[in-house]
Parts: structure tokens; C-alpha cells; sequence
């Protein structure tokens, strides 16, 4: 909002005007919209210095939930707060662009030409933690991450130079860092997730999804019990992509909607075809329980090939729970009403394995493999395993080892108590006809004869 004092003369109001143009209201340092002119200024002195310029990036963590809490008047005194200690640490020679809500960008020329800048990066990290004391009393704590990357052998121009910062940013979230300089390995890891993000939307209708089955056993005499089905993508360049890479590209580029809903209707349809009755379990990404049809989207599967509810099982991590606690146990709940019951995935790895297990009533829990793996030599994995199963016993819930591979873990399982088993000594995750003479699979007849 501008204001016209009395004593401003025409020529203040025109100097403050432009001024207003080229800075952040809020924090009085530069917007994006100088990025290009302010870059080229100091791209070209650097040029002639024969400086390097570091572009240090700065996201601040989850500011929406800051804004959310306390409301934007608050969030704004945080935002000029930090523009001010992002001041007070740097040199007359930097620049401080506020880029966003809640993104800056410092630009740093220095002589040295091997300077690294991840001094800097986290001396920023360090400055931003410092808590905030506000006027009511109230005590914010703000953290950040931050990518840097170098002019001039990371880009020429502040495009290219901005565009490697952010990708090193992006790189340090993903792997929990606080600080990660840019490499050009990052390229390719970020050229090919997003040929998969793009991709796998068009993976369903060119025909390249298909469905793996694992099976799952008894432990006490290894007799098969059910099935897994694990999503398989044969893209036409690369080859077979992991689900561990596709899942996350389809739920990024929002394709996991209809790719999940396949998966389900593939899965039941071929259990629906076997004579033995044996269950099926398919894993559920959190973006397809938080879309708000999900009960609908099971509901669709069982009706349209006729399984049976109780032969069906969802399979769910604890990152679920993360978000929405209330909003994911009432979807799992209308999912148990239609019948079908719910398993714990990963059960371990995630932040509060207690706390999830509170939160719903799972059928059943599945050891991570990684401590499956450990267990024979590593005698806290044993321990964890052993608390798990009599967590299992004392909760009514059928334990679920994952990543057998050998007689040895499936010896001290048995000897512990566990009660289901799945991995490579029982069986790998194969097409569904390798399994035939178990599944009892019936041909339904659905292809031409050929005469
Ligand atoms: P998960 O649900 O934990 O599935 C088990 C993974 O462990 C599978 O990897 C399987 O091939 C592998 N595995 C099974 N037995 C053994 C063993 O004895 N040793 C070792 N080393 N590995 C074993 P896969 O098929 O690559 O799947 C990876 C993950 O991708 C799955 O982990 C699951 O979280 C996800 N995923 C797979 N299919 C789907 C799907 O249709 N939808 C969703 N949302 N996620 C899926
Ligand atoms: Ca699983
Ligand atoms: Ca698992």
C-alpha cells in the first residue's frame, strides 16, 4: 500500500515508487522480477574479475503450516525477520533476492575460484534455526535447507544458474539434508524422473503395466497362503523401472489415480480366477487413499470381477498416517466395512510404528525385510523381530516376516513364533501363470480358440 505524505515531494514519491518496483514490500530486498538485469550486473563484473559467484538457494521448511498456526501477520514478521538475519550475515558484496513466500536467493561473488560456499550454506542454516521470541511471547522455530550452485561452471545465465540451485535444493530435502551443492550427476537423475513422470502416464493405455505375483507362506510348514501382486512398468527405452522409481513419478504426475485403480482391478481379476481361494494383497500409495474415492475405487474392483471382499487385503505404509491421521483411518475403515482387510507394510521403518498401530485395527503387520536381513547377525535386528511378534501375539495380529531368503532366517523365525513368511525362498515375484499349479488357475477363456 502507497501512501502520499504531505511533505513528500513529487521527485520522493517517483524515487519511492521505483523503489517499490524493484524490492519486496514486506522485506525491502530485491523481487524476481530484477532477476534478470540484477544477475547480468553482477554476472558480467564477475566476468571481468575473473570472480566465481555462488548462488546459494534458501527454501524455507513447511512455512504454509507457519502461516496456517499463527496466521499471515505473524508469517510476515517471521519472512522480515529473516531477511534481516540473512542481512546481517552477509557481505557488502552480496546480493538478497527474496524469490518467493518463503524462497531467497544470495548471490556471492568471491576471488577464491575453488570457494565452495557450503561454509556459507550452513552458517545460513544455522542463523535461520535460532528461534524466534514473538511480542505475546510465543517462541517460532523456522528451518531451512539450502542448494547452491557456481557461476560460471554451472550455468551461464540466471536461468541455468538458478534452475542448478533448485535442483540441489530439491536433492537436499529428498535425502534430508540441510545443505547440498549441485552436481551434474543431478541432471541425469532429474532428466530421467521427469521422462517418468511424463511416461507413466502413457504407461497404462501403451500396455506396458503388468502384474508380478509374490507368493506368501506359513511359517510353520511353508504351505503357500496368498499372494502379493507388485506392480512391474517395462518402459521402451529403459527397460523394466522399479516400482520404487514409478510409483513416485506417477503419484507426482498424478497418473496414480488410474494406474492404482488398474492394479486393483488387475489383481482381483486374476485372483478371482484361481480355485483355491487364496488371498491377494496389493500395495496402496497414501496419494490414492487421500483422493477421496478410494472406497469406491475397491468397491468398483470387487463388484466388476466378482472376488470375493475377504480374499482381498490393501496393503498400507505408515506415511499414511503422517498427513491426515483422522482422514486415512476413516478411508481404511470404509475399506474393512467392505470386507477386505488391511495390512501394515514396512512395519519399523517408519517414524512411530507404536503410534500407527494405535491409530486403526490392521489385520496384520509385515516385518521390513531390512531387519529380516540383520537378524542372524545383528542381535538388535533378532530383538526387534522378537518384540514385534509378541506386540503381534498381544494384539490379536498375524505377523508377516518380509525378505526370507535363506533356511537360516526362516529356522530363527520359526523359533521366535512368526507366523507368515514371504520372500525369495519361498518364491519370487513372477508373472502369474508361474504359479499356476498352486493358484489352481482356471482358464477363463477369454482368448479365441485357434482351430
Ligand atoms: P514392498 O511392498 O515392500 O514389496 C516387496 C518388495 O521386496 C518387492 O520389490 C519384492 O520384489 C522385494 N522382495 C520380495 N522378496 C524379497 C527377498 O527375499 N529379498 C529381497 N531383497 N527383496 C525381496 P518391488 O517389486 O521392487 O517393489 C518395491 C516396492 O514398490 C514395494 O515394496 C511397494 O512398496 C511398491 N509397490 C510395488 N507395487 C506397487 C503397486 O502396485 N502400488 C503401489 N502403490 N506400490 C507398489
Ligand atoms: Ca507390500
Ligand atoms: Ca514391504
Amino acid at each position: 500500500m502507497i501512501e502520499f505524505s504531505g511533505s513528500e515531494s513529487e521527485h520522493e514519491l517517483i524515487v519511492r515508487l521505483s523503489q517499490l518496483a524493484i524490492c519486496d514490500p514486506l522485506t525491502g530486498l530485491h523481487n524476481r522480477g530484477t532477476l534478470k538485469e540484477l544477475f547480468a550486473r553482477i554476472l558480467e563484473q564477475a566476468t571481468i574479475d575473473r570472480q566465481t559467484v555462488g548462488i546459494l538457494y534458501i527454501d524455507l521448511d513447511d512455512f504454509r503450516a507457519v502461516n496456517k498456526l499463527h496466521g499471515q501477520a505473524v508469517g510476515d514478521v517471521i519472512i522480515s525477520r529473516i531477511a534481516n538475519r540473512l542481512r546481517s550475515i552477509s557481505s557488502d558484496t552480496d546480493t538478497i533476492v527474496r524469490t518467493g513466500g518463503d524462497e531467497f536467493l544470495l548471490i556471492s561473488p568471491s576471488d577464491k575460484p575453488d570457494c565452495e560456499f557450503s561454509a556459507k550454506a550452513h552458517h545460513i542454516v544455522d542463523t535461520l534455526r535460532e528461534p524466534h521470541v514473538l511480542e505475546n511471547g510465543k517462541t517460532i522455530r523456522v528451518t531451512a535447507c539450502v542448494g547452491t550452485a557456481l557461476f560460471p561452471i554451472h550455468g551461464a545465465d540466471h536461468e541455468e544458474l538458478i534452475a542448478a540451485a533448485e535442483l540441489a535444493l530439491h536433492h537436499a530435502k529428498k535425502i534430508g539434508d540441510e545443505v547440498m551443492a549441485f552436481s551434474p550427476e543431478m541432471l541425469n537423475t532429474e532428466h530421467r524422473r521427469l521422462i517418468f513422470e511424463h511416461d507413466v502416464s502413457l504407461s497404462l493405455e501403451r500396455g506396458e503395466l503388468s502384474l508380478a505375483f509374490q507368493p506368501q507362506a506359513e511359517a510353520s510348514t511353508s504351505a503357500i497362503s496368498g499372494f502379493e501382486a507388485l506392480a512391474r512398468w517395462q518402459h521402451p527405452d529403459f527397460g523394466p523401472v522399479s516400482p520404487a522409481d514409478f510409483i513416485p513419478a506417477a503419484e507426482a504426475s498424478g497418473a496414480i489415480g488410474a494406474i492404482g485403480a488398474y492394479v486393483l482391478r488387475e489383481a482381483c481379476r486374476e485372483a478371482s480366477s484361481w480355485k483355491n481361494g487364496l488371498r491377494i494383497a496389493v500395495n496402496v500409495s497414501p496419494v490414492q487413499i487421500e483422493r477421496g474415492d478410494f472406497v469406491q475405487v475397491v468397491r468398483n474392483a470387487l463388484i466388476e470381477t466378482g472376488l470375493a471382499p475377504e480374499r482381498l487385503e490393501i496393503e498400507v505404509t505408515e506415511s499414511l498416517f503422517i498427513q491426515n491421521l483422522a482422514y486415512a483411518s476413516k478411508v481404511l475403515t470404509g475399506v474393512k466395512d467392505l470386507g477386505v482387510s488391511v495390512a501394515l507394510d514396512d512395519f519399523g521403518t517408519g517414524y512411530s510404528s507404536l503410534g500407527t498401530l494405535r491409530a486403526f485395527p490392521f489385520d496384520r503387520i509385515k516385518i521390513d525385510r531390512s531387519f529380516v536381513f540383520d537378524m542372524v547377525r545383528n542381535s538388535n535386528a533378532a530383538a526387534i523381530v522378537d518384540s514385534v511378534l509378541g506386540l503381534g501375539r498381544a494384539m490379536g495380529l498375524t505377523v508377516v516376516a518380509e525378505g526370507v531368503e535363506t533356511e537360516e532366517q526362516l529356522k530363527l523365525l520359526r523359533t521366535l513364533g512368526c507366523q507368515q513368511i514371504q520372500g525369495y525362498l519361498i518364491g519370487k515375484p513372477m508373472p502369474a501363470g508361474h504359479y499356476a499349479a498352486v493358484t489352481g488357475k482356471v482358464s477363463n477363456h477369454t482368448s479365441p480358440v485357434m482351430v
